[in-house]
This record gives C-alpha cells, structure tokens and sequence, in this order.
C-alpha cells in the first residue's frame, strides 16, 4: 500500500469538509490546469482532482449501467488517485478504466473471492490504503458485492464514502411514469415460483411503487404472479437503461405478463416497476345506506364523524351528505 507526499495535500484540500476529524476524500472542486489535462486528453477535472490525492480510505464508486459516458467526473478523478480497485470482473472494468486512461491495479472482489478478501483489504485500510470498490455496473452493493466490506469497515472506524451514480433501479423508477415519491427496492425476487410469490404477497398491500431487478428469462412468470397477487395494476419493464435498445414499456400487469409470454424474454438486462394498490372508488350507495342507519341513532355531526373514522372518507363530505339525507326525510 502506498502512503504518498499527496495524502497531506489531501488532508489540506479537505479540511473544513468534514467535521468528523477523519481524514476524507476531497470534496472540493478541483483548480483546472488545462495544458496537463489536454495533453493527457482527460477531463480536465479528473486530472486535477487526482493530482490533489485522496486520503485514505474506501471509496465506493458507481459506475455506468450501460453507456460508458455515465460515470461522474469525481468518481473518474478517485479510479484514477486510489492505489487499487476492487471489482467484481477485471475484464469489464478494464474496459471502462481504458476509456478514460486510466491504469490502476485491479482485483477481484466478488461472491467466490469476497470472504477470503476481505481481511486483507480491511489490513490495507487500517494501513492506511485508498481502496475503491465498483462493481460490473451501478451502484456497489446494490445487489451486488460489497456490503460486509462496508460493515466492517464502519465497524473498525475505517473511513468510507462514496462517489454516487447511476443505478438501474432509480433510473427505472424515474422513467416509468410510477409515482416516485414513495418506493421499495425489493433487489431480485427469489427464482422459484414459491418462494417468489410468498414475497410478492409480504408487499401487496404496501402503500409504495415497487421496484425489482429481474432475469429477462423469468420476466413473464414473474408479470403474472404480480397481476394475480397484486391485481390488474399499472407497471412498467425497464429494459437496457442508457443503451442503444433502451425500451420502456408501459401498460397494466396482466397485458405486461401477456406480451412477455407471446414475445418470449426480451433481450438484456430488465427492471419492474409496480405501481402501488389503487384506491377502489367508494360505494356510494352503501356510504349512504350506512349514514342513514347512523342518523337513525345520532345527530348529522356524529354520525359523519363516526363514518368518516370507519371508511376514512372526508368527514366535510359525509356531513354535507348527512345533510341532505336529513333534508330527504322532511
Ligand atoms: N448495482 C447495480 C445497480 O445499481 O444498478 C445492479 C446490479 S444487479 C447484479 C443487475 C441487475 O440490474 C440486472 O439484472 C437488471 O435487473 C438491472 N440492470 C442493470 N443494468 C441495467 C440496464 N442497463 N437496464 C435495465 N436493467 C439493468
């Protein structure tokens, strides 16, 4: 692991950004220096952020989901100033790496390498190493490698942060047209037909947009258990997010599952997004039949209030009805 001269520099650009006392990565734009950064033929920012260093610590970086363009020019500038990268395949990270020049010892960090890892990469840190975790594409640990690194990490006070980006599932939440005010991540629903349908009913009544990771070849199964556990709700499939075949289909759960299943899987990588249970349109007749029984028994006032209570219906409204059922009788 190397400790360099530039850690003090970035001890220096950072100070006042943190208040933690730890040492973190420089959040402060960085000073240009054009004939450098045109030579290298980097973005002029990635140059001079990396020439400031980067403190010590792990660094998370998002990387892109499909088009190479999207990864942010800070978390280029810490690929580029950290002393090794963790990712989950070499070769896909190489190519990313190689589009932006930049050279950095990569290692494999992934399910089958991650436990006998980890030990070793938390000895570097309390070393003092500056380690970045990627992962193929997104957002490390979204359902994907990374996360007991990170508990550990925290565990032993280690300095972590991160340099955020794209994720499939925020992309796919943003473009479906599905309210995103209030959202559940459900990751990858379990494979088997079982397993995944006692999940589905654990959220069917979540007042939420629901958004899954999928595998294109079980798109259609997985569409119909949600139209039949969920009923026939609005969704959306979100497929090859930022690539050239980018395509989001909109409809009903049930017309979604029909098309994958005549089609067949589609190609590439796919998310769902679910829109949460629809309010049913109240009975009006039976809100009626109901106040009149509670008027047989209390005055308009508390029968709209206790009405209001059981169906939770706006008790101005059902006192305005109250009313002109009062009225209907004189
Ligand atoms: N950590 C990643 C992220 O933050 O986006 C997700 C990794 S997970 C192993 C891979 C899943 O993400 C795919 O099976 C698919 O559901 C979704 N995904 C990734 N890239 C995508 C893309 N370009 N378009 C649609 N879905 C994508």
């Amino acid at each position: 692991m190397r400790r360099t001269g530039r850690n003090t520099g970035a001890a220096r650009a950072t100070s006042g950004a943190g208040d933690s006392g730890r040492c973190e990565p420089s959040r402060r734009p960085a000073a240009s220096k054009p004939d450098t950064a045109a030579a290298a033929g980097w973005y002029p920012a990635v140059e001079a952020a990396a020439e400031l260093g980067l403190a010590p610590g792990l660094y998370l970086v998002a990387t892109p989901i499909g088009n190479l363009g999207d990864v942010t020019l800070r978390g280029l500038a810490v690929l580029r100033g950290v002393d090794r990268i963790l990712c989950e395949d070499t070769r896909v990270t190489a190519r990313l790496l190689a589009r932006y020049g930049i050279a950095r010892p990569l290692n494999p960090y992934h399910d089958h390498t991650a436990e006998q890892a980890r030990p070793g990469v938390l000895a570097a840190l309390r070393g003092g190493a500056r380690i970045a975790l990627v992962s193929d594409a997104g957002t490390p640990l979204v359902s994907d490698p990374g996360y007991k690194l990170v508990r550990a990490a925290i565990a032993e006070n280690l300095p972590v942060t991160m340099a955020p980006g794209p994720s499939a599932a925020l992309a796919a939440l943003t473009l479906s047209g599905l309210p995103p005010d209030v959202f559940l991540f459900g990751g990858f629903l379990p494979p088997r037909q079982a397993a995944r349908r006692r999940v589905l009913a654990g959220w069917s009544g979540l007042a939420a947009t629901l958004v899954f990771f999928e595998a294109a070849t079980r798109l259609a199964a997985c569409l119909a258990d949600m139209a039949d556990l969920f009923g026939n709700r609005p969704a959306a499939v979100a497929r090859e997010l930022t690539k050239l075949h980018e395509e989001i289909r909109r409809g009903r759960l049930a017309d979604l599952a029909a098309h994958y299943s005549e089609a067949g899987p589609p190609r590439g990588e796919v998310v769902i997004v679910v829109g949460a249970p629809e309010p049913s349109a109240p009975d009006h007749a039976a809100i009626s039949e109901r106040l009149r029984a509670a008027l047989a028994e209390f005055g308009v006032r508390d029968a709209a209030t206790r009405l209001a209570a059981e169906t939770g219906l706006p008790r101005s409204e059902l006192y305005r009805r109250a009313l002109a059922i009062r009225g209907e009788k004189r």
